[in-house]
């Protein structure tokens, strides 16, 4: 059903564009306001597991599911991820796709700008306004529109206003002023694109896990290699002779910081570093909400995405809470039409916040697991993920591939 209510969405991320989606399709009049100058590449390459995938499945992007759209760019060649000791040796090599057996789809990896433009691309003409940097927000109330003023000196009124502007978001703090910061990580993250390597060896989805270090490899559907590196930050702030290990590594060049830790790493990840695009490398430390927000909506604003619930990235499942949360929405807005806003913004809370608190903190959870660093917690991680690569627990371990959440399909109006 149609409401042709006006909604102004901050962000054209994962998130803003899954909502622009999902309540474009609903009948909703969609304005994006993006600070950027265009969709950002940041975090180069992006996966999409199933659940994220069942969610796209309920939003119509032109005769197909906005989910096909994105099957048909991707790449499910990482339907299985292998593991690795940092001198390359398996704990267990990918076969198969037992994600896929079990959860119905395979993981699928793609260039992130490439996803953000499949969303792009289904909406009108002008939706998106590049170079519009939301400055302020005010929520409105029952009888109130929301309202966004921009840095350029507009300001954009509407029946609802979705807020993705991301971890850092700015819409939180004015919403909830007295709540913490994301919490510190512990780890910093570099993330990249190489060209596909010359030297025949085959390119497998992987991680390798050291001490208190992780390198990912994933190949992406146009050739192009994504990697990602993490590296604790106890281990960066190391201090050997009066010096710390970070500016010991080179200062500013981000490249040959990692070309230091991962010297010792199996060779092909020091060819995927000599053949890194420099202007892809993008580094941030990792952050989560240690304190759950308490609600993801106030008066006619509802916060989606990493502005709700930012996590660290060691379940891969940030993009696709967004995602999630963006559907959820949607359908929960259809149904009361156009009745008052306020039950559907409650529904989204009680539906989005339990499910996306149990990511984040599954997610700080494993990073631990994954940045081991003692002997005894190393031994205990690679026996673990041994385990992992059974059929038997693939089934079992992975339970965020599944979604817990009803779908319904949401149809276009138009
Ligand atoms: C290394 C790494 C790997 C990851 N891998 C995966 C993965 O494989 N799968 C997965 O599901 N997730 C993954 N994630 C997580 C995922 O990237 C994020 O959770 C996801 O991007 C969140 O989407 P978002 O729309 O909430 O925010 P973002 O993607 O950060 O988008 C926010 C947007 O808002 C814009 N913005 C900010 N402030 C303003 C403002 N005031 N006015 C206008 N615009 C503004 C920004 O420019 C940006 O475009 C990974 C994260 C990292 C760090």
């Amino acid at each position: 059903m149609g409401t042709d209510r006006e909604v102004v969405i901050i962000g054209a991320g994962v998130g803003g564009l899954a909502a622009a989606n999902a309540l474009y399709r609903t009948g909703w009049r969609v304005t994006v306001l993006e600070r950027a100058d265009a969709l950002r590449p940041i975090g180069a390459g992006i996966a999409v597991p199933p659940n994220a995938m069942y969610a796209l499945d309920a939003v119509d992007a032109d005769g197909m599911t906005l989910g096909a759209r994105v099957r048909a760019v991707g790449d499910a060649s990482g339907g299985a991820i292998g593991a690795r000791r940092p001198d390359g040796r398996w704990i267990f090599r990918p076969s198969g796709d037992p994600v896929g057996r079990r959860f119905g789809y395979p993981v699928y990896s793609l260039v992130r700008t490439e996803l953000l433009a499949t969303f792009a691309v289904q909406l009108p003409a002008d939706t998106i306004r590049f170079q519009t940097e939301a400055l302020t927000i005010d929520p409105g109330s029952a009888d109130r529109p929301a309202r966004v003023e921009t840095a350029g000196g507009r300001a954009y009124e509407a029946d609802l206003v979705v807020a993705a502007d991301g971890g850092r978001s700015a819409a939180r703090r004015v919403l909830f002023p007295d709540h913490p910061d994301p919490a510190d990580g512990g780890y910093t993250i570099w993330w990249m694109l190489a060209p596909g390597l010359d030297d025949g060896e085959e390119v497998i989805a992987s991680e390798a896990m050291g001490k208190g270090a992780v390198w990912g490899t994933w190949p992406l559907n146009d050739g192009r290699i994504y990697a990602y590196a993490t590296v604790l930050k106890r281990i960066r702030d190391g201090v050997e002779n009066g010096e710390r290990a970070s500016e010991r590594a080179g200062v500013g060049d981000p490249l040959s910081e990692l070309r230091v830790y991962f010297s010792d790493w199996y060779p092909q990840i020091r060819r995927i570093l000599d053949a890194v695009d420099p202007a892809s490398v993008y580094r941030d430390d990792a952050r989560w909400m240690r304190t759950p927000l308490p609600a993801y909506h106030v008066g006619r604003v509802a916060l989606l995405g990493d502005a709700a619930h930012p996590m660290t990235p060691d379940l891969g499942q940030g993009g696709s809470q967004s995602i999630e949360d963006a559907v959820v929405l949607a359908r929960l807005l259809a149904e009361v039409g156009s009745g008052p806003l306020s039950g559907a913004l409650a529904a989204y809370t009680a539906a989005r916040l339990p499910r996306t608190m149990g990511m984040v903190k599954r997610s700080k959870r494993m990073a631990t697991f994954h940045h081991a660093s003692t002997p005894l917690g190393m031994a205990l991680r690679d026996q673990a993920l041994k385990l992992s690569s059974s059929e038997r627990t693939v089934g079992l371990a992975p339970a965020h591939l599944r979604s817990r959440v009803r779908l319904e399909a949401l149809t276009t109006v138009g």
